[in-house]
Formats: structure tokens, sequence, C-alpha cells
């Protein structure tokens, strides 16, 4: 018994179907005797759409207006989920994000939230009834409705379990939690019974499809430990089993192991300033620029300094996301007339791929492991960057899909039990 904070995203409720399913999963955590409250993300597609609908009106929508438009996507979930557990006999009440007092800052289509004044919630909490409340909305200070970003609902959900102090967080979606590699990459990936925040930022952040990445630092920041799990797995009151992975501050030491994943970003783009001058300022100068442009740099590489006709040169390698390497390159070339005899080049037919784990910096030879992986397949890697948690290597994008299976299967992380160290 306990306070439970649930979030069902959009593809949980795409249908009629879907919401009554949702609907009995949530009656029944309700009579296992908890305290339910429930954020819903709008239904299937509808942001997309309703952005798509805004674009037929105008190319340049008013960020305040997109808001009031985007807020009724959810606030169309929270009603018919609502209607749905009524069906089913359970008291409940629809809240959207201002009503549930979810106070954000004005930014527009990217809010944060300040505070959730939660008075609300715990009235309707007290009177037994089931809250459901609209994710990804809040209002401003002004009293205008703004909207926390794309995937925003987790952070809803996460803030609320912050806020209210709840025993248990539960993110359903579509998958049943966080595996060692994309099964559809790797068939015989594992779901992992326990992940840090950390291990899940790195692996969102190395191109894994996880959650939202700033839900997770949200998690992080607030101590909400939680779980993801799947919406689609069978009902509890059909015999089905609560099973997910859980997002936990420090991974119990039945868990621990050298490496928890493999993950593969393939929209990635390498970017190199050839014959840089070898002195101080340089890549300041660079990346300052590339900054300025809000380019998010991912692997940054610079070669050792070499010749002397001019002065030594170094080169400086790094990635972007794909999207962003038109405007990368502008302000690299624009930069090239400051630096004599520079040169950029690029490439996009390369692939990021990554192992993730809170043992890589304490344990000897990971590195060595997953270069020989690549090594017996005869992978070129291209770029190689590490942190304390992460190692990430730069390949081709046709050899990609085999190098994540080889590190995968060299880490045996498919079929063994966690590597106690
Ligand atoms: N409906 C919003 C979106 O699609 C928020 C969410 O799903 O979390 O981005
Ligand atoms: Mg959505």
């Amino acid at each position: 018994m306990g306070l439970v904070v649930q979030k069902f995203g959009g593809s949980s409720v795409a249908t009629a179907e879907k919401y009554r399913r949702v609907a009995r999963r949530i009656a029944w955590k309700k009579r296992q005797g908890n305290d339910v409250v429930v954020v819903v993300s709008a239904p299937g597609d509808m942001t997309d759409d309703l952005i798509e609908r805004a674009r037929s009106i105008t190319d340049r929508p008013s960020a305040r207006e997109m808001d009031v438009l985007l807020a009724t996507g959810e606030q169309i979930s929270i009603a018919l989920l609502t209607m749905a557990l009524h069906e089913l006999g359970v008291d409940a009440v629809s809240l959207t994000g201002p009503q549930a007092g979810f106070q954000t800052d004005d930014h527009h289509r990217a809010a944060r939230i300040v505070n959730i004044d939660t008075a609300r919630i715990r009235r309707e909490l007290a009177a037994g009834r089931v809250v459901i409340v609209a994710g990804f909305q809040g209002m401003d200070d002004h009293g205008d409705i703004t909207t926390l970003g794309r995937g925003g609902s987790d952070a809803s959900a996460i803030a609320l379990a912050a806020y209210l102090s709840a025993d248990q967080c539960q993110i359903f979606t579509d998958v049943d939690g966080v595996y060692s590699a994309d099964p559809r990459i790797v068939p015989t990936a594992r779901r992992l019974d326990e992940i840090s925040y950390d291990e899940v930022l790195e692996l969102a952040a190395a191109g894994a499809q996880v959650m939202q990445l700033r839900s997770v630092e949200l998690a992080k920041q607030y101590g909400v430990e939680f779980e993801v799990l799947s919406s689609l797995a069978p009902l509890p009151d059909e015999g089905g089993e609560e099973r997910g992975t859980k997002v936990v501050a420090k991974l119990s030491p039945n868990n621990h192991r050298i490496v928890s994943g493999v993950a593969v970003d393939s929209k990635v783009a390498h970017i190199t300033l050839l014959g840089l001058p070898d002195r101080p300022g340089v890549a300041y100068r660079a990346f300052k620029a590339l900054g300025d442009a809000r380019i998010n740099l991912d692997m940054i590489v610079q070669s050792a300094g070499t010749g002397c006709g001019n002065g030594p040169t170094a080169d400086i390698s790094f990635t972007c996301a794909r999207d962003d390497l038109e405007t990368a390159l502008e302000v690299c070339n624009r930069l090239l007339p400051e630096f004599p005899g520079a040169r950029v080049v690029y490439d996009t037919d390369v692939a990021k791929v990554s192992i993730v784990g809170s043992g890589v910096a304490s344990n000897y030879g990971v590195a060595a492991r997953m270069f020989e992986a690549l090594a017996e397949k005869d992978i070129n890697i291209e770029l190689i960057t590490g942190s304390e948690i992460k190692i990430s290597c730069l390949v081709r994008a046709s050899r990609a899909m085999e190098a994540v299976r080889a590190v995968h299967d060299k880490f045996e992380l498919g079929d063994v039990a966690p590597i106690v160290q």
C-alpha cells in the first residue's frame, strides 16, 4: 500500500481498446489498496498531427498558441481514460496540468516545471478518487498554458512523484524495460532488472531510445527511482506480473556488472578540421563558434601536433547530430580564413557504437575487449572516445549493426548472469 504515480505514453492510449486496458491496469493498482495518480500523454500520434494542423495554417505559429493547441491532446486522453475508469466502477477524476497545480516558467514549448501545488490532487486522493492528470502541460505566472517539450509527460510524472513523495513511480510504455541492446538489432538482448540513472543517461546519449533525457536528469536530481514497464504486457488481473527495469541511483550489489548495454547511433556526422595551427586558443575559437550556433558536440578528438613548415599543426575531429551537419559546416567554413592552410572534411556514412556500464573505468581491459570484438570482425575504428562509464567507437555505417552484435557477444551481455565485481 502506498502512493503510486503511473505514467502512460501515447502508444498506450492509441485506441479505445487500449484506454480500456490501461483503465484495468489502474483499477488493479487501486484495488491493491494504493492511492493512484496517473499521468497520461496525448493519444497515439496526436501531438504530431496537431503540429501538422498548425502548419496548414501558418509557417510561423506563435509559441503561445502552439501550447494552447498541443495541450488539447492530453486533455482528450484524461477525459477518455477517466470515463473508462468510470465504466469499471472506479471513482476517478481528470485534471489538466494547471488544475493539477503544475506551475512552469514561461518558456513556451519547452517550459520547465518550477513548482507543483499538490493541494487539489491530495484532496481528490483523500476523497478516495484515482486522479488522472494531463502530462506535458502546466501554467506560467501570467496564467498561460505551457508545454514541456516533446516527450514531456515523462517529466510530468517524475516531477509529480517527487512533489507527492510517491512510494512508487511506474512509467508504462511499449517496451518492457531497458535492454542490454536494441532487441531488433541483437535478438539475444536481455532486459535489465536494474540500471542506474547515469547509465540510462549515457545510453540515451549514445543513441538508445530509452526515454526523454531530461526526465532522467530530473529523476536523478529529485532522487526519484522509477520503473519502466510495458503497457502491452499481460494485465495483472489476468495473472500478468509487473516486471520491468528499475532505474535507481545506485545498482544493488547483486546487479553490479562491468557493462550494462551497447547502443548505436546512426544519425551522426563526423567533421574534421585538418591542419589547424597547434597553439593555445584555437580549439576555444572553433568550439565557441559551434556552441554559439547551438550545436551539441559529442566525440571530440584532437591529434598530436605535427609538421613544422608554418609551425606545428593539429587535426580536430568531432561528431554531431546529422541534423546539425549543415549548420556545423557553415560555422567551420566561416572560421577557415582565420587559419590559413586549414581544411574541413566531413563524413555522414558513419555510426557510433558505445558500451555503457558503471564498471567501465574501474576494470582493466574493458576497452581492449571492445576493440578485440571489432578487430575479430575486421571492423575499422575511426574515432575513439571514453568517459568513466562509456567507451564509444565510430565505425562505417554499413558495419554498425554487426559491430553492436559483436560487442554484445564479447561482453556476454545476452545470456549470462550479472558479473559480480
Ligand atoms: N504528447 C507529447 C508528445 O508527443 C508529450 C508526450 O508524449 O510525452 O511529445
Ligand atoms: Mg507523445
